[in-house]
Order: C-alpha cells, then structure tokens, then sequence
C-alpha cells in the first residue's frame, strides 16, 4: 500500500545568490512552479541575507512553496555575535530550518550534540527541521553507512518528543554524493533509509515514525529523481545544486507530483 506521506522537495542554495539574485529565482520559482505543485510541498531555503526578499515575492506573488533556512543557533538571543535565533527565522516567515548538513559538520565543527539542541530549539518554535545525516566515502567504503547514519540519527533526536511525524524531516545525504555528480542508487539509499525510518520506530515509536518524512539528497537532479521517489522509505530530495535553476527544480518537482 503507498504511504500517506507528502513528498517533499527542499532547495538548498548554500553560500549562493546575492539579495537581488534571490529574489530573480524566487520569483522565476513561483512563476514555473504555479501549476506543478499538486500534492508536492516544495521548501526553499536561501543564504539568511535573502530571506526577507524571498518571504516578500512568496507573499506577493502567492508561491507555492515555503521557506526555510540553513542553519539556527539554540539560544534564544544575547551576546552570540554572528548567530541567528529561531525567532529571528520565524519573524521572516521561516517554517523550516536545514541543520546538521555535512558541510556544517566538517568545516565548522558541528557535533550531534550540537544538532540535538538546534533540533529542541526549533520544535520548540514551531519551525520544522530538516535534519540531515550521512556518512562519509570512507565509511562507506567500509560498508559501515548503515551504523554510522543510525547513530547519527540516536544522538541527533536524543530526549526528543515529537507530537506528530510531520513535524521533523530527515535528510539522508551520503557526502561522498554531495555536489560531486556522484549519486547513491536508489538501492543504496533504499537501505540507508530503511534503517533510518527503522530506528525512528524504535525513538518514536511506529505511528510518528510513519509520519516522518525521509529526503534523499547528493547530486538529486530531474533526470535521476524519480528513481529515488520509488524507494519505499525516500518521501522527496534535499537538493543543492539543481535548486539554483529555476528549470532543473521546477522539473524534479513536476517529476515528483
Ligand atoms: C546538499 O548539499 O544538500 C546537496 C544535496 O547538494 P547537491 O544536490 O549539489 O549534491
């Protein structure tokens, strides 16, 4: 039986586009996107320094899709020069939040425990995180991706409570795939997400679990998307470089409709 879940596609567009730059793609966005959204949640999420101009064309233009960002910071405000708060993020119409993303993780040090409390914070501001996991070549190559991601995903949601499935989304991005037009099979994401959503089951138990919706992202584009949508645990893509034309996501969207 398909399951009940939406599919999701998010855009990351990383350190990518100026204010005004933004704001040409959004609008692009919404324009290509008005009639191929059915059943699709789309999400984008730009550089901080965009979001204001993006809300603005989402409100004025009534796009279809939401926005989110790339990282938070968990306390709630003070002396944390260069930090963002997820009120901050809610104040410009943020409904979702990228953390945990490998580029993170490896070049400015963030830990699971870090994740963990960016994760609380966020449920906590009613902002939905995209939680992102995945193992390096190295670990991969040592056939090791399925333990490493599941401890990933243990410590990330440790001591998390959730009232529903939807209010957190997974992101399995094998870093090995990301950005370098290497892409995982959909067999080997189909095994890395199965045990994600294995693990959510036990965390969550089976009902929320069920609920959560489980993105596969590395070098996702239009020509290879609809390979992955079959996988019985993938619900949608994190996508990096193909966000950043508004034809290529456009086309994955209409490919995941
Ligand atoms: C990403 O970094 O989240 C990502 C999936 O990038 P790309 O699609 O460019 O591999």
């Amino acid at each position: 039986m398909p399951n009940q879940r939406t599919r999701l596609i998010a855009g990351n567009w990383k350190m990518n586009k100026t204010y005004s730059e933004g704001v040409t793609l959004a609008q692009d966005l919404a324009y290509k996107l008005s009639e191929n959204t059915d059943g699709v949640e789309v999400v984008v999420c730009p550089p901080f320094t965009d979001l204001k101009g993006v809300q603005s064309v989402m409100e004025m233009d009534a796009a279809p899709f939401h926005l989110g960002a790339q990282n938070v910071y968990w306390q709630e405000s003070g002396a944390y020069t260069g930090e963002i708060s997820c009120d901050m993020l809610k104040n410009v119409g943020c409904t979702y939040c990228i953390v945990g993303h490998s580029e993170r993780r490896d070049y400015f040090g963030e830990t699971d425990q870090d994740i963990n409390k960016k994760i609380k914070a966020l449920l906590s501001a009613g902002i939905k995180p995209i939680s992102c996991c995945g193992e390096s070549l190295e670990v991969r190559e040592a056939n090791n991706q399925v333990a490493f991601v599941v401890n990933q995903i243990k410590e990330d949601f440790k001591d998390v409570t959730l009232k529903s499935g939807d209010d957190v989304v997974v992101a399995y991005e094998p870093i090995w795939a990301i950005g370098t037009g290497k892409t995982a099979t959909p067999e080997d994401a189909q095994e890395v997400c199965g045990a994600i959503r294995e693990t959510l089951r036990d965390i969550f138990g089976a009902d929320i679990a069920d609920g959560i919706r489980i993105l596969y992202g590395g070098s996702a584009k239009p020509e290879n998307i609809a390979g992955f949508l079959e996988c019985e645990d993938v619900d949608g893509a994190l996508v990096g470089g193909a966000s950043l034309k508004a034809d290529d996501f456009s086309l994955m969207v209409e490919r995941s409709v």
